[in-house]
């Protein structure tokens, strides 16, 4: 699981050059990788042979989200890189930025909306640049034909009709037929749920998750999985990936770590998620590794059924300082459990290796690139984090360069109601949004449990924004308890309202700037933050602990009673606990439903208009440092230089050149 960051913020100028890029309604920062100076020649090593591991997968990811994806890719790119007509021309413009924006999506849908990207420029153009490139030019793979690329991806970029959804989540609809990643193929949503629920035994105290690591597809009648294996679907990239762990494993910093790294090469090659859980446990347990790293098929967010894995991949190693905040809070896992809200059937009577670590990322990949998480829990299986533990980090040179790009940009003077809680958002709210981040990702996942019997799927595609919300209640509780100033995690008593604050007016009011008018909210986090802000707006309003106040026709969030909004946190946390717990889906569809999907029109023009004054760009995303290795005259790496000077257009396209891996159509 993993935590996106809530606010979005705007650029500063500052001595490292944080603005890469900036296009349609995204920006693109670079982070800094402090510290990597410091590690050991072996340890440079091994961040860069586990960042090439990263960069490897980047394809699956694009064929993952669609089927059409890495053939559009191509495309486009050749055109931009062959074109030799005007390029201040408003066409070509138009084309390089829909190009920059399949490259940050990772495919011709947006990510956060789920919605299929407008391109701006007109078939004909497209249509007359690609007659003008060689086959060879535009990556063709052997049995496809110009004409047939056209006919096929024409209709693919222009028709608003054809696959318009990356993935469905609307009620009542096949959600698999109306979904357009490529997660199955042939398969009617019952046929793929009859398909699982016969290989689940609820018997078995440690299943595996099943389906997460392959593609469902009919053939001839007959329901299979594809898996994603050596010799399997995506064996070419699978394959590189390999080669690189491979050069990382003798760096491992220990032979724990060496075990992990050899046991993912082997489930790699194998498929077999049984192996995919010996991996997992061992990752979680390997504690003692300064360099650390995903590297898989990890979080099920893009499946409508939330069972398909997207690929992902980051490097990072431990910020030993900040550490001592999330050690802190683990230490004390029992206490905050123990005194949860919840009914205490869903508690946890012994909370089992919950590890925390503030990283320094070093490199991004697959679904971590070019946007981030800034916090991960894994592993994601319900019975390793009640028999293991997880893993939680939160990333600060993410979350970092996140602040410094939104100082002093009119947002908080536009959004917040008054100077007192600008003030507090101001004073504490770096601080307090870090250990938000923590609570949620190193407590609130891995807090409470489920009844026995209760399938953990049975939440369906309500699961990832109700188990969001579970974490993010957990965090929010926490973050007002004295205990969080008793072990001087926030400064004082007022800290936490800055979060507070900051949680609500983004969940009830500022997150719409994130959805495209006459749209429902689509993604998971959204949904909760959605969910929890006017759950609590509804049931505060006789009292009036929270209440929407008008000001010059603008409307603002009024927090009138901190310590009563923290009580009634408390109980839809228990609440929310409760429909995970008894797996009850009726009343996790009837939540979601009523608080999380619908969006007032009125209310979001406004939004919308309010935010557009201020021109910030509602979307992030970073490019990577370079690492590259220095040689001395024998060919031996005597070290790995970091540099920040690559745009992101040359990181793009250097990629899709250096890590092509899969052909364009894999079925
Ligand atoms: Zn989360």
């Amino acid at each position: 699981m993993s935590s996106s960051p809530v606010m979005a913020g705007e650029e500063v100028s500052n001595t490292f050059k944080y603005q890469v890029d900036r296009f349609a309604d995204v920006e693109i920062l670079r982070y800094k990788v402090s510290g990597f100076e410091d590690l050991s020649l072996d340890q440079k090593k091994l961040v860069y042979y586990l960042s090439e591991a990263a960069h490897a997968g980047r394809d699956i990811l694009f064929d993952q989200n669609c089927r059409w994806n890495l053939t559009v890719r191509r495309t486009l790119e050749a055109i931009y890189k062959n074109y030799s007509g005007d390029k201040n021309g408003a066409e070509f413009i138009a084309l390089t930025e829909y190009l920059k924006e399949v490259w940050y999506n990772n495919g011709i849908h947006q990510d956060y909306s789920s919605d299929k990207l407008k391109p701006r420029f007109s078939q004909e153009f497209f249509v007359s640049q690609v007659n003008k490139l060689s086959e060879k030019q535009l990556h063709l793979d052997k049995e496809q034909t110009k004409e047939g690329l056209l006919k096929k991806i024409v209709p693919v970029i222009f028709d608003p009709a054809v696959l318009p959804k990356r993935a469905n989540q609307a009620e009542g609809e096949d959600l698999l037929k109306t979904s357009a990643n490529n997660y199955y193929a042939g398969v009617t949503q019952a046929e793929a749920e009859d398909f699982y629920n016969k290989l689940k035994d609820s018997n078995d105290p440690n299943p595996v998750s099943f389906g997460l690591n392959s593609r469902l597809v009919k053939e001839n009648g007959l329901i299979l999985e594809k898996i994603w294996k050596v010799g399997g679907l995506y064996s070419p990239a699978i394959e590189k990936i390999i080669y690189w762990l491979n050069k990382a494993l003798p760096f491992a910093e220990s032979a724990q770590q060496k075990a992990v790294i050899e046991k993912l090469i082997s489930y790699y090659k194998s498929g077999s998620l049984k192996e995919f859980d010996e991996y997992a446990i061992l990752w979680l347990k390997d504690l003692n590794s300064d360099i650390d790293f995903v590297n898989g098929f990890t979080e099920s967010y893009g499946d409508p059924l939330g069972l398909k894995a997207s690929w992902e991949a980051i490097v990072n190693f431990k910020n030993r300082e900040a550490t001592k905040r999330t050690e802190s809070i683990s230490d004390n896992a029992q206490w905050f459990e123990d005194h949860s809200p919840i009914d205490a059937r869903f508690k946890k009577e012994t909370v089992k290796g919950v590890t925390a670590k503030v990283i320094t990322v070093a490199a991004l990949g697959g679904d971590c690139y070019p946007s981030t998480p800034i916090g991960i829990n894994l592993p994601n299986s319900n019975w390793i984090r009640r028999d293991h533990g997880s893993k939680s980090v939160t990333i600060e040179n993410i979350t970092e360069a996140y602040d410094k790009a939104s100082q002093g940009n009119g947002f908080l003077e536009e959004f917040v109601w008054d100077d007192e809680n600008r003030e507090r958002i101001k004073k504490y709210g770096f601080q307090a949004d870090n250990l938000h981040t923590d609570l949620h990702e190193c407590l609130g996942h891995g807090s409470g449990k489920l009844l026995p019997g209760v399938d953990p799927d049975a939440l369906k595609a309500y699961g990832s924004p109700m188990e969001e919300a579970r974490a993010d209640l957990f965090a929010l509780y926490y973050i007002a308890d004295p205990k969080t100033v008793e072990l001087g995690l926030l400064p004082d008593a007022e800290a936490y309202k800055a979060e507070y604050y900051r949680y609500v007016m983004n969940g009830i009011l500022t997150q719409l700037i994130r959805v495209q008018p006459g749209k429902n909210i689509e993604q998971a986090h959204m949904r909760n933050r959605a969910l929890i802000g006017r759950w609590l707006l509804e049931k505060g309003a006789d009292d009036k602990v929270i209440e929407l106040k008008q000001r010059d026709g603008k409307t603002f969030v009024v927090i009138n009673d901190f310590r009563k909004m923290r009580e009634l946190i408390g109980k839809l946390l228990a609440e929310v606990q409760r429909i995970k717990s008894e797996g009850d889906y009726v009343a996790a569809r009837q939540m979601i439903e009523a608080y999380a999907v619908k969006v007032n029109p009125e209310l979001h023009k406004e939004i919308l208009s309010r935010y557009e004054k201020l021109n910030i760009a509602p979307f992030k995303g970073f490019v990577n440092p370079v690492l590259t290795p220095v040689k001395n005259d024998q060919g031996e790496i005597t070290d790995i230089q970091v540099s920040y000077d690559e745009g992101y257009v040359e990181q793009m396209l250097r990629y899709s050149k250096e890590y092509s891996t899969l052909p364009n159509i894999n079925d």
